[in-house]
């Protein structure tokens, strides 16, 4: 099968994209050490949990549920599973203590209410910081450093807690958000001043997610010596938990062309949905790349590209073509794997872009199809 013959909508990943990143990632961790995880909030597509294990160190979960599949579908392989969340609930943590190693705590009253029965488990236990040290103006809603921030403890709170006794294994820090490493310099000064002080005597420090690693221009010798640094001035483990990078242009929405409506402007109608089916188009917001599509008026025929949503702003973007476009043109979107399945929803009783691999000899494989169950199953 090729991109021709899948369903539309269909999410494609494809295996070799994929595979390409994690030998980026890999490389970073034989050099260095450090351990890398897959931050399954940006991509859950367990049916290539199995390849995503071959490189990494394993995975981290933003609750319950991510880190039970990461449990399930590593099966006996092991892998390490680690946690965060700002606030665990009690009718979950003894099954989280089931899954995972590490368990990162947003607060001091979370790990007085969690942390000795972390501890008696075994578990390696972890405390966010917030280094309130901005490094982005691009992506406010991403930035866990702005003011009244409610993820990480800031030094103010970090040394009353303290003060209590009870010592973490390890600090986490999340602040970055597709960012070079000359931003995670920046960050780590910040860390060192403020906490630099509680790292002598811990294990292990956790880098976040943010990292564009497997980006082009993204400087990796930089973020090394990064890593480098807090293993030789503190003696800790360092780790890194990209999601982005794991899944960068490694994946693409296909769709077809149903209707082209005028006025004003040209809208070619199709049968996916920035809504639905790729909601960061509209909260990040961004432009996907689209094959070899321009710009407005780059090429001879400029369309907006639309849902078949009620929404009126459900816009994917203006595009330019060297032809007009048709009912049943087939248009791929680039760079759909991440942050792209894992948020999608059901608006409008849209259905859900069916799932597929492209393995390395190039043949696409179905591996999910939904239909009318998926949506009526999650309402009643
Ligand atoms: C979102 C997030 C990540 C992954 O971020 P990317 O931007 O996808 O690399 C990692 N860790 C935490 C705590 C996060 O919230």
């Amino acid at each position: 099968m090729d991109f021709s013959q899948l369903p539309t909508p269909c999410y494609v990943v494809d295996e070799v994209l994929i595979e390409k990143n994690l030998k980026i990632l890999q490389g970073v961790m034989e050099r260095t050490g450090a351990g890398i995880l897959l931050a399954q909030k940006a991509f859950s597509m367990f049916a290539l949990y199995p390849l995503v294990g071959k490189y990494l160190s394993g995975a981290t979960a933003s609750g319950l549920y991510e880190a039970r599949l990461w449990a399930e579908e590593m099966g006996d392989v092991k892998k390490e599973n680690h946690i965060f969340s700002p606030a665990y609930k009690e009718e979950d943590f003894e099954e989280i203590l089931k899954y995972c190693d590490h368990i990162v705590f947003n607060s001091w009253r979370q790990v007085e209410k969690f942390g000795i029965r972390a501890r008696e488990a075994g578990k390696s236990i972890g405390i966010r910081v917030n280094p309130e040290c901005s490094t982005q103006e691009a992506h406010a809603i991403y930035d866990p450093c702005a003011p009244g921030s409610r993820l990480g403890v800031t030094l103010q709170n970090f040394a009353a807690g303290a003060e209590k006794g009870f010592m973490p294994d390890g600090i986490h820090f999340h602040t970055l958000c597709e960012q070079n490493s000359d931003d995670l310099e920046k960050t780590l000064d910040a860390v060192e001043e403020k906490f630099g002080r509680y790292l002598r005597g811990m294990k292990w420090i956790n880098f976040g997610g943010g990292h564009h690693i497997t980006r082009e221009d993204y400087d990796i010798p930089r973020l090394e010596r990064c890593i480098r640094r807090m293993q030789d001035t503190y003696g800790l483990k360092v780790y890194l938990e990209p999601g982005e990078a794991v899944a960068l242009n490694a994946g693409f929405l296909v769709t077809t062309v149903l209707e082209i409506v005028r006025n004003e402007t040209e809208t070619a109608i199709l049968d996916t949905s920035a809504a639905c089916h790729m909601p960061d188009v509209l909260e990040m917001p961004y432009r996907p790349p689209l094959g070899n599509a321009g710009i407005p008026g780059e090429k001879p025929f400029t369309y907006r590209l639309g849902g078949p949503t009620c929404l009126a702003g459900d816009i994917i973007g203006d595009y330019s073509f060297g032809e007009r476009l048709r009912e049943g043109d087939r248009l791929v979107f680039e760079d759909m794997a991440i942050y792209s399945m894992v948020k999608n929803n059901t608006f409008n009783g849209m259905p859900l872009p069916a799932i597929a691999i492209r393995r390395k000899d190039g043949e696409c494989k179905l591996v999910k199809r939904f239909g009318y169950g998926d949506f009526k199953g999650r309402l009643s």
